[in-house]
């Protein structure tokens, strides 16, 4: 009997942290939800009609990037300077190629310098002025800092400079966005881009820019980006945890993203993460009271904020 055909996914997420229901306008919560539907759209009609893994999660993720909503390419959290510093990452599951950047300050979409790095430069990982100057040299999209800033993000820096004991607050709301990926091929790709940290400093780069911490793909087990207080997610290694679990204890993806965000936990960590398996099966795990989420297949899509959705 012929193998049926693998179904395609694609899930994202948006970020979490403690997000309520009181917490969020009727406005907020219905722009944070259109958003999440705009960035399933893009990425399923790439999916729908044949493209692959890679292309979708990078145009998932670039629409978050593009919404001020949340907190990767425009509507970045401010560094403690007022500055703007970017991380992202993608990886590809078939073969594991991955690129990433941290510290990026002009590419208007990150997510797709992490995606030049990966197929127009010989490493994985760049930094600050050397990312800036890759950018500027493979011809993407530059912009000023005017166009990352928002008033929300302003407002955040200085309710933390108010208060620099909330340095993992999640009352900021973490708003990180990430996109996983099944093709019709069975093959699986992960993205993932932020601003970090509210108020970060010292050149503090997060787990969304590094492979195995915060964005990890691997055709073997499954698709994986994370959202969350990123030092704890570097320390358990997470993303790549939970391709170990699915590999060597034969866990399913729902079980390995359980276990890994208890691992983070077990640090006095919080966040969550998204998976896809080449099978076309999606999850998401999370231990804070909400993740900004959605999920998108041939049968439909669901698009979730709160926990208890
Ligand atoms: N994980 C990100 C970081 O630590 C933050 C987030 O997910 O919002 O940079």
């Amino acid at each position: 009997m012929p193998k049926p055909a693998p179904r395609w996914k694609l899930v994202i997420h948006g970020g979490c942290g403690v997000i309520e229901r009181a917490m969020l306008s009727a406005e907020q919560e219905a722009d944070a939800r259109a958003g999440l539907s705009a960035a399933l759209d893009a990425g399923a009609a790439i999916l729908s009609a044949g493209g692959t893994a890679l292309d979708a999660v990078v145009a998932a993720a670039g629409i978050l990037e593009d919404d001020p909503h949340f907190n990767a390419g425009r509507g970045s959290v401010f560094t403690y300077q007022g500055t703007i510093e970017t991380d992202a990452a993608v990886m590809e599951g078939a073969s594991r190629n991955a690129g990433a950047v941290t510290g990026a300050t002009a590419t208007k979409n990150p997510v797709s310098l992490a995606r030049a790095v990966m197929e127009h430069s010989p490493h994985v990982l760049l930094s600050r002025e050397g990312a800036d100057q890759f950018s500027r040299e493979q011809g993407l999209e530059q912009v000023g800092p005017e166009w990352f800033a928002t008033p929300e993000r302003r407002h955040q820096l200085d309710l933390m400079k108010a208060d620099e004991s909330h340095y993992f607050d999640a009352e900021l709301k973490y708003g990180t966005v990430g996109a996983v990926a099944c093709d019709n091929q069975g093959h699986v790709a992960a993205a993932t881009s932020t601003g970090g940290l509210t108020g970060k400093r010292w050149g503090r780069i997060g787990d969304s820019p590094l492979i195995g911490a915060g964005t990890y793909a691997d055709d073997r087990a499954a698709a994986i980006s994370a959202t969350g207080a990123g030092e704890y997610f570097i320390r358990a290694a997470a993303t790549h945890e939970i391709c170990a679990r699915m590999r060597m204890l034969g866990e399913d993806a729902l079980t390995a993203a359980d276990r890994a965000i208890a691992d983070v936990e077990a640090l006095g960590g919080t966040g969550g993460v998204i998976v896809v398996t080449p099978d076309g099966e999606g999850a998401y795990a999370f231990n804070t009271p909400g993740m900004y989420r959605g999920m998108a297949g041939p049968e439909g899509k669901t698009v979730a904020i709160y926990g208890d959705e």
